[in-house]
């Protein structure tokens, strides 16, 4: 009996792969080191080998799905863009795993497939209009429309991270100014602190790093903060202000019930974050838009996006399953 799915999770740092099934459940899994410096032909090499190891009855297999950070083109198959895996530009992974497996292969970007883990196992069961936003070194997302994980024309949809909030503000990794990510991730949070001791604030941040500013880190900054320290607290509010503008934004384009907030910063700083973004979804959402609106921390933990490649392979298996008359 075919009841098994392959996915795969590739991040900068870690190639991570799972046995599960469609209900989301997890059997088995390995991780690897990415080594992405080595290029992008050796990073999909250990892909291979990381599956070929953890997979020993394809008989069992119903489909293999590969999550992958940047722009792709889900329905050729295609990664345009990995900003974390250098070199690998315009590359035919669904055609790569459909050589190296004896099952059928999807693709898709790992916070899009993370929106339809929450949607489907984690904080947004049950609701049909619901936005995902990871925060961490980045931000990403995915939008569940009418109950559906929306890809957009070629698949690029959900990238929330990247709209723009500032059109005089500073350079994103995308290329465009002011994006919500480069106002609010980690690295933002870390970059402010700087700024500002720089300019002379006090702080405990101070004495954490011994007046060495290339040591601060957002960790240090979200500790502090806990702590209590003026400068780090209001650090936080100026993200959750700028993640509050970017929800707003969603709200009127979508009207969104639910947001779903992931990733190693929404997570630990929770706390510093919440009232500031909910403060200003209060201030600047037309009221009536605003009511109802929920904003409610992710479920799954580090292990959404593989939960997310399950979903997505039993959907895709579906829609060309031959139909019964
Ligand atoms: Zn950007």
């Amino acid at each position: 009996m075919r009841d098994r799915i392959v996915a795969i999770d590739v991040g900068g740092t870690r190639i991570r792969v799972a046995v599960g099934q469609a209900d989301g459940r997890i059997i088995a899994q390995k991780a690897r080191a990415t080594q992405a410096s080595q290029g992008h032909e050796r990073v999909v090499d250990r892909i291979v080998e990381t599956v070929r190891d953890i997979v020993d009855d394809w008989s069992r297999v119903q489909g293999i799905g590969l999550a992958a950070p940047g722009t792709l083109d889900v329905r050729k198959g295609i990664v345009f863009e990995a900003p974390n895996l250098p070199g690998m530009i315009d590359y035919p992974m669904q055609a790569r795993l459909q050589s190296e497996f004896p099952v059928p292969a999807f693709i898709g970007n790992d916070a899009n497939l993370a929106a339809l883990a929450e949607h489907r196992f984690g904080a947004g069961r049950g609701v049909d209009h619901m936005v995902y936003m990871t925060i961490s070194t980045g931000i990403g997302g995915g939008i569940i429309a009418d109950g559906k994980l929306f890809l957009g024309w070629r698949g690029f949809a959900g990238e929330v991270g990247h709209q723009t909030l500032e059109a005089h503000g500073p350079r994103c990794n995308c290329g465009n100014i002011g994006c919500l990510e480069v106002l609010a991730a980690g690295p933002a949070i870390a970059r402010n602190a700087r700024a500002a001791l720089h300019a002379g604030r006090e702080s405990a941040l101070r004495s954490m790093v011994d007046d060495n500013l290339d040591k601060l880190s957002t960790a240090m900054v979200t500790q502090a903060a806990k702590a209590g320290d003026p400068l780090a607290r209001e650090l936080f509010e100026h993200a959750g202000y700028y993640i509050g503008l970017g929800i707003v934004n969603l709200v009127h384009i979508l009207d969104t019930e639910l947001f779903v907030l992931g990733g190693g910063v929404a997570i630990n700083a929770w706390d510093l974050l919440y009232p500031s973004l909910l403060g200003t979804l209060d201030r600047h959402a037309m009221p009536s838009m605003r009511k109802g609106v929920r904003i409610v921390q992710a479920q799954l933990g580090d292990d959404v996006g593989l939960i997310g490649v399950l979903a997505y392979v039993a959907d895709r298996l579906k829609e060309t399953e031959p139909r019964v008359s």
